[in-house]
């Protein structure tokens, strides 16, 4: 009789796990960490020591992959750090200026300018062509400063003019933390109103419809940077990119 129990519930798990697709089955989502290799981009302080854009946005991308990965769908990387995977989760550590990242399938080390986005693009443009049946978006992830002004925080997406739904998500998901910039939370790339320059990256040579770029915060601000060096906000900045694909 027990085993027979046994035998029942055993065929019954699997059949239940085929009947409920995860949250983000289907989806094949492009992660493109801001700078890298020789280009550390943008920096600011916390207790003394530099804080570096690329090391603090590729963890976010890290912890990003790794959750839509747990929802069930594909999510890759424009660049490669082979040394390290997540960072460490002590708060006070500040991670070093590491200048190796490389582009992703490709031995040359990440270095600013054009040539080096279009290594980005090759690549995500070749996963948009290879997955014509998934839900596919395009984020790339940054953390700037904004001008000299200190009192600019929190979140701020900017769009292309394709994208029609993936920003209003972004905002929905980032919005439920509070975490959105008070001024023009959402802006189209180029859009000169808001000083917006238009970002290669998100032009016509990115072939997907539904792409972003996400600046998470602002060095500038010491209540961003506060936030952007805490291993558990930059989980939940990973979460919010991870559950604006869920439901479409
Ligand atoms: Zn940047």
């Amino acid at each position: 009789m027990r085993l027979l129990f046994v035998l029942i519930l055993a065929a019954a798990i699997p059949l239940t796990a085929a009947q409920k697709k995860p949250p983000l089955y289907g989806w094949m989502v492009v992660l493109d960490p801001g700078h890298g290799g020789t280009d550390p981009g943008s920096s600011g302080n916390f207790a003394g020591k530099r804080v570096v854009e690329d090391e603090y946005v590729y963890d976010v991308a890290l912890r990003a992959q790794r959750i839509i990965k747990s929802m069930g769908g594909l999510a890759l990387l424009t660049i490669q750090d082979r040394r390290t995977g997540e960072r460490s989760p002590r708060a006070q550590e500040v991670f070093p200026d590491y200048r190796g990242e490389t582009y992703t399938g490709r031995t040359s080390v990440v270095r600013a300018g054009t040539w080096g986005l279009n290594q980005r693009l090759a690549y995500g443009n070749m996963l948009n062509r290879k997955y014509p049946k998934h839900n596919r978006a395009w984020i790339s992830i940054h953390f700037d400063v904004v001008g000299r002004n200190r009192q600019i925080e929190g979140v701020r997406v900017i769009k292309s003019r394709t994208s029609t739904k993936l920003a209003e998500a972004l905002r929905r998901s980032f919005g439920a933390y509070n975490w959105l910039r008070e001024f023009a939370p959402v802006v189209e790339n180029g859009d000169d109103a808001y000083g917006i320059r238009s970002l290669h990256i998100l032009n016509g040579g990115n072939r997907f419809r539904e792409k972003v770029l996400i600046e998470l915060g602002n060095f500038n601000n010491t209540t961003d940077v506060w936030r952007v060096r805490n291993p558990v906000t930059r989980e939940a900045y990973a979460r919010a990119i991870a559950t604006s694909l869920v439901g479409w």
